[in-house]
């Protein structure tokens, strides 16, 4: 059952800010999403080998390395809903390999099943296969599995989502609810994407780079980022490489660190559901 605690109420809140044809739209990507994580897990659950396989990956792997995995699970799934706040940000959502995508699937199922009966994992693993396909058909026939229709597939998305943002601030000890973050360096591929543009003359007399405090001549290419602030190229790539935030007005570019990452899409989604009270 879902506990209210302040992730779900930010997620919620977050929501609740949605148009109805952006909460269509979302609603839409997330049950492709659902159906294509059923597919997988179904193919893991029938196939001994796969799963074989899967479970000697996840037995490889050391805790840093799952929290890894279900911290880049995270990231893409908060892309889906965070895109629809800032689209000027917007950067492709990461490609998560299929061999990655079926370990954390896998994970995350069994940490399901574990919470629902904490002795159904001390049976041998030869017998996981099988307890875990009894597990997934019964929660398939529960509430939110049924058929993933509309609402229940957002009640999902949310539990999943603060089912997998607790474990990964529990693990790295750090709370994605504070706003103060280390300091992260943008992406580089967001960065070389930054648009070229043009100093013109306008009516506010000669624009200052904050960074170096000097002139930017007019009709020379300089940087804009996605907030509309303008530096010379030399600045602001020295001060992205050290930090993903315009410094201007803080805005936050994407970034390749994935616990930057997780932290920069939780800001949009809890400044927009504190911007409207709702958290
Ligand atoms: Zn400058
Ligand atoms: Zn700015």
């Amino acid at each position: 059952m879902m506990e209210l605690d302040t992730t779900t109420t930010t997620i919620m809140g977050a929501l609740a800010t949605l148009s109805p044809p952006q909460l269509s739209d979302l609603t839409h990507t997330l049950l492709s999403l659902s159906h294509h994580h059923r597919r997988r897990i179904s193919s893991l659950l029938s196939s001994p080998i796969l799963f074989a396989l899967t479970i000697r990956r996840l037995n490889s792997l050391s805790l840093h390395h799952k929290t890894l995995l279900i911290s880049r699970h995270v990231i893409s799934s908060l892309h889906h809903l965070a895109l629809h706040f800032q689209p000027a940000a917007k950067a492709p959502p990461p490609r998560v390999k299929l061999r990655d995508l079926d370990a954390v699937l896998l994970l995350l199922l069994l940490c399901e099943a574990h919470q629902h009966d904490p002795d159904a994992l001390q049976a041998p693993t030869a017998k996981w296969r099988e307890l875990l396909g009894k597990f997934y058909c019964d929660t398939m026939l529960t509430v939110s599995g049924i058929g993933a229709q509309n609402a229940s597939v957002l009640v999902s998305y949310v539990e999943m989502l603060t089912r997998c943002l607790r474990f990964v601030s529990a693990m790295e000890s750090c709370s994605f609810g504070g706003k103060a973050g280390r300091e992260v360096p943008a992406a580089k591929a967001v960065v070389v994407a930054l648009p070229s543009v043009e100093v013109r003359s306008g009516g506010g007399g000669p624009k200052e780079c904050v960074i170096c405090k000097e002139e930017m001549a007019e009709s020379r290419d300089v940087c804009e980022m996605p907030c509309r602030h303008l530096f010379h190229w030399v600045c602001i790539l020295r001060w992205l490489s050290k930090r993903n935030t315009c410094p201007c007005c803080r805005f936050a570019l994407p970034t390749d660190d994935v616990y930057g990452e997780i932290q920069r899409l939780w800001n949009v989604l809890d400044n927009v559901a504190s911007e409207k009270g709702l958290v």
